[in-house]
């Protein structure tokens, strides 16, 4: 048992981890992102191809994905703004960080969009800031 890795101060198993590990979807479109984080730092790529669909999945490599996540250090989750557009659209912005294979830290800070669809919220697609 140890703290969640999204920052939210929780065990992992009463935070992102009842999202990864069970059949619970996400109830919030800031839960799904922070388990999407949670499953990266996990090299869990299946539960990050399970909740994308659309644009988002358009572009994206399990494998290349896989590695990527396992080779760098993850350092940590900030949700810097949510915005319910819709019931059944959202936005979370963003910032990511780790340090890439070469020891230099790095950051993404992207706006993401989220999807309700059949109960499930998805990630759609991602404007980099
Ligand atoms: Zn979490």
């Amino acid at each position: 048992m140890y703290t969640c890795h999204c920052g939210s101060n929780k065990l992992y198993d009463q935070c992102c981890g009842m999202y990864i590990d069970t059949a619970t979807p996400a109830p919030t479109a800031e839960a799904l992102m922070r388990s999407r984080y949670c499953a990266y730092t996990l090299a869990n790529i299946d539960y990050i191809k399970n909740t994308m669909q659309g644009k988002a999945l358009l572009n994206f490599n399990a494998d290349e994905a896989r590695t990527w996540a396992q080779t760098v250090t993850w350092l940590g989750l900030q949700v810097l703004k949510v915005k319910q557009k819709t019931q059944r659209k959202a936005y979370v912005t963003f910032k990511a960080s780790f340090l890439n294979n070469n020891g230099r830290e790095q950051t993404i800070h992207e706006k993401s969009e989220f999807i309700l669809k059949d109960a499930k919220w998805y990630y759609v697609n991602g404007m980099i800031k």
